[in-house]
């Protein structure tokens, strides 16, 4: 078996004892003479998986106890519509704009009701997170049913790192690629909603954590499908349908994998130390330059090139050779993208920062 090193964006690198442990379970779930992909999801066993999967996440992250955690499926897109849909209430909202997510979020919204572009860095190539002072000031007064943002922007490889004040105003954050990267306060935000298949689990599962009293009149939107409602969702347990057993299932031992390493704070100081490696590489390389301005970069998917395409893809090519896959970057920003999440090793950091070097002692003089 060679497994490689997996720098991919989405679906991603998984632990590998949680993986080997799914496997040894696979025909026969701790007694039960099935695979959890054969189990009946109203049955005991599988509302244990479930109950376990919930309880761990919140310990975890600490979610407070007036917020709902909801396992749904259509992915963070779906999200795009649920959201407005649910809370939609005066029918207005404001985006911030920092990237390809944030903006089909936007548009998806402005489906459902008045949405106002707050700030976007799309001019400068979405290098960077723009201003957000005064954000919450003109939320209030505008009465916005929420303010919502992107807060790692997985394409262009940028993080806030200091969330927009809004005040009274919910904000709403899209944390598909830095959910459970670092510690995370649930109390600054209205919802907060990840797929999975970033840093969290498997492709198929979205997370949406949501505070109960922004649900509990139901959606802001008559036409919007039961499946989205979250109220609705949260009184069934988020069973309204067939939920992704297995995935479900899945992200629950990714949540016990990370309580086991040591939390979310280890996560942090992991993903700190890999991004730090090949941003510390990006700033006194003479080859290869970063995206992301300094002030904005993200700890989760770090994106750089050389400025020659050409290069770009020899380097791609290389790295795919010695097992590093997955860094070719997103045809947006072209270039390179290592998207280094909690299942990513240090080690496999330290073997691209080494190739990389190996690369621009080869092509430079
Ligand atoms: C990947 C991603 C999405 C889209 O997720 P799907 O599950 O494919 O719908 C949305 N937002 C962010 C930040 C992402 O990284």
């Amino acid at each position: 078996m060679a497994r490689v090193f997996n720098f991919a964006a989405g679906p991603a690198a998984l632990p590998e004892s949680v993986l080997a442990q799914i496997a040894s379970e696979m025909l026969d779930y701790q007694g039960s003479g099935m695979s959890v992909l054969e189990m009946s999801h109203r049955s005991s066993a599988y509302q244990k998986i479930f109950d376990n999967t919930e309880a761990t996440l919140r310990r975890i992250v600490d979610i407070p106890s007036n917020y709902k955690v909801l396992f749904l499926q259509g992915g963070a897109t779906l999200q795009f519509a649920g959201i407005p849909m649910n809370l939609m209430g005066a029918g207005r909202a404001g985006y911030l704009v920092t990237g390809n997510f944030a903006n089909k979020a936007c548009e998806e919204a402005r489906k459902y009701g008045e949405v106002d572009i707050l700030a976007t860095s799309e001019y400068t190539g979405f290098d960077r997170i723009p201003e957000v002072a005064g954000v919450g000031e003109l939320a209030e007064a505008t009465g916005y049913d929420y303010v919502y943002i992107c807060q790692n922007n997985t394409i262009f490889g940028t993080q806030y790192h200091e969330l927009p004040q809004t005040g009274e105003i919910p904000l709403v954050a899209d944390v598909s690629s830095c959910f459970l990267a670092e510690p995370i306060d649930v109390s600054r935000y209205g919802l907060v909603y990840a797929g999975a298949q970033k840093n969290a689990g498997c492709a198929g599962v979205t997370v949406v954590i949501v505070r109960d009293d922004l649900i509990k009149d139901g959606p802001a939107l008559p036409c919007c499908p039961s499946y989205l409602d979250y109220r609705l969702q949260a009184k069934k347990g988020s069973m309204l349908n067939t939920p992704n057993t297995f995935g479900i299932y899945l992200c629950g031992k990714v949540y016990h994998w990370i309580e086991e390493q040591g939390g979310l704070e280890a996560m942090e100081r992991m993903n700190r130390e890999k991004s730090g490696m090949l941003y510390d590489y990006l700033d006194h390389s003479r080859l290869f330059h970063g995206h992301a301005q300094p002030a904005s970069r993200s700890i989760a998917n770090v994106t750089f090139r050389t400025g020659n395409e050409q290069l770009d893809a020899a380097f791609v090519a290389g790295a795919t050779e010695r097992g590093l896959v997955g860094v070719k970057g997103h045809r947006l920003v072209g270039g390179m993208r290592a998207s280094v999440y909690n299942a990513v090793p240090v080690e496999g950091v330290r073997a691209l920062v080494d190739y990389m070097g190996e690369f621009e002692a080869a092509h430079t003089n």
